[in-house]
């Protein structure tokens, strides 16, 4: 570059789930590849990007007045281009919608085609409102840059889309039909990502319990992990999410053998009442489940558990909804993600009548989160006085002058210790312990 030219900077923001950071992430290098360096400077951005979520209203709401915002910004600085991407854009029919809302945007791309990106960038310098949406893919994504380089934690798609249909989703009508990726292409990925100094890898997929079902000779997600465990920079490997219907045994006993694989399931409940699991198409049972949650107890007592809980799905009673507390008060989990069951067009439940009222929704979420926080206060406490393995991942947010890290069970906790533990394994003894934080000591 030489002085006169100016370095373009490009802002990304972006919501909803790991994949959806994973493909900001992507869509991010691609920029980087064409000369763009990344910032969070808006008011000096040339290029701003915001990766979608539909997944619930409430995030749509939230993207929708961020992008009215950028309008403001494009008024004061008119060479600024505007890139809409993700879940949002891919809905069926919400192009139109969307463009007529938004004429300020340069670029509308959908989750399909993020590997087109830098395509999209080349032909905006010349057209203008470029729509670019394929409905279906039909490959896995290959050719999408690794995650930025030098960083301790990173996320590997192992598979795209869903082929569950679970009656509230909007999932399997945005991301498609389930396709995994061959094991050769994910072990490469984390090998280069190692190489470049990667310690842990998260491996994501919206059920990885079904990775390779297409595969023959079969090759499950129990065989890639053992792979993967074999990866010898790394330190740990992490996954998500498992549906329960598909956690099997071998899977289990996969990790209990393993040395990097840590002992944390993420088993999305949604409700605890049989009627609503089938109205929501979940394809088990509460005593399935239990029935899960036990063999994981019997073959790992230190795994811990998170879960996701809908509540107020359409025609959920008081009783429905008492059930799903019991679950919560049986399975112990150290984390849940609640939410308010969000009405998605083109979905089945979207027509199901018995709609709970959002006061309804709003008072279960209440009682739901105080019986989980009571949950997860018990289970920091009883860490007190014990030992854990952390990976040290840098300065605490809240307090710069410690460090943070994780425990193998996905538990966040602060201590004070020197920067060059950054990036290590060290030994914590648990000392204090809150709803939400724990604090340890380094034990040398
Ligand atoms: N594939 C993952 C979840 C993807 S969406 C799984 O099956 O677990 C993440 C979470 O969002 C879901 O687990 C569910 O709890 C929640 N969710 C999805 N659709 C929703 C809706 N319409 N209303 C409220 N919550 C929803
Ligand atoms: Fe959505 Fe169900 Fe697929 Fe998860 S498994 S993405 S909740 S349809």
């Amino acid at each position: 570059m030489t002085l006169l030219e100016k370095e373009k900077k490009v802002v990304t923001i972006t919501y909803g789930c790991q994949m959806s950071e994973r493909d900001a992430e992507t869509l991010t290098e691609i920029t980087r590849q064409e000369g763009y360096t990344s910032s969070n400077d808006l008011e000096n951005a040339d290029l701003v990007i915001v990766n979608t979520c539909c997944v619930r209203e409430s995030a749509e709401n939230r993207i929708l007045g961020k992008i009215g915002e950028l309008k403001k910004l494009k008024e004061r600085n008119p060479g600024l281009k505007i890139a809409i991407s993700g879940c949002m854009v891919q809905q069926p029919g919400a192009l139109e919608r969307l463009q007529k809302r938004a004429p300020h945007v340069d670029i509308w791309t959908g989750t399909h085609n993020l590997h087109d990106f830098s395509e999209l960038l080349h032909r905006s310098e010349t057209e203008k409102r470029i729509a670019e949406i394929w409905q279906e893919s039909h490959q896995t994504m290959e050719s999408t840059p690794l995650a930025e380089k030098g960083k301790l934690q990173a996320n590997v798609n192992i598979m795209y889309g869903c082929d569950n249909f679970c009656s509230y989703c909007i999932v399997p009508h945005v991301r498609g039909r389930e396709r995994s990726r061959q094991p050769q292409d994910i072990i490469r990925e984390i090998k280069a990502l190692a190489a470049n100094g990667c310690k842990e890898v998260t491996l994501l997929g919206q059920n990885v319990n079904s990775y390779g079902k297409e595969f023959d000779p079969t090759f499950d997600f129990a065989d890639l992990l053992q792979e993967v465990d074999q990866i010898s920079e790394l330190l740990r490997v992490r996954f998500i999410t498992s549906h329960p219907k598909d956690l099997s045994d071998k899977l289990i006993m996969t990790i209990a053998r393993g040395d990097k694989l840590c002992e944390h399931f993420h088993l999305p409940l949604q409700s605890g009442s049989n009627s609503i699991l089938e109205c929501m198409n979940r394809q088990y049972t509460r005593e399935y489940y239990l029935s899960r949650v036990r063999k994981i107890r019997e073959l790992l007592p230190q795994a811990t558990l998170t879960t996701d809980i809908i509540v107020g799905f359409p025609g959920e009673s008081e009783e429905d909804f008492e059930q799903t507390l019991e679950m919560i008060n049986s399975v112990h989990y150290s984390q849940a993600f609640t939410f308010m069951y969000s009405k998605r067009s083109g979905t089945s439940a979207a027509d199901m009548p018995d709609q709970i009222p959002l006061d309804i929704k709003k008072r279960r979420l209440q009682r739901l989160m105080s019986v989980q926080n009571e949950e997860s206060y018990l289970l920091r406490q009883s860490m007190i006085g014990k030992r854990y393995e952390i990976l040290v991942e840098g300065p605490s947010k809240t307090n710069p002058n410690r460090l943070t890290g994780r425990t193998r069970g996905n538990i966040l906790v602060v201590f004070n210790g020197l920067p060059e533990v950054i990036g290590s394994l060290v030994t914590l003894k648990i000392v204090e312990a809150g709803s939400w934080t724990l604090v340890g000591e380094l034990e040398n």
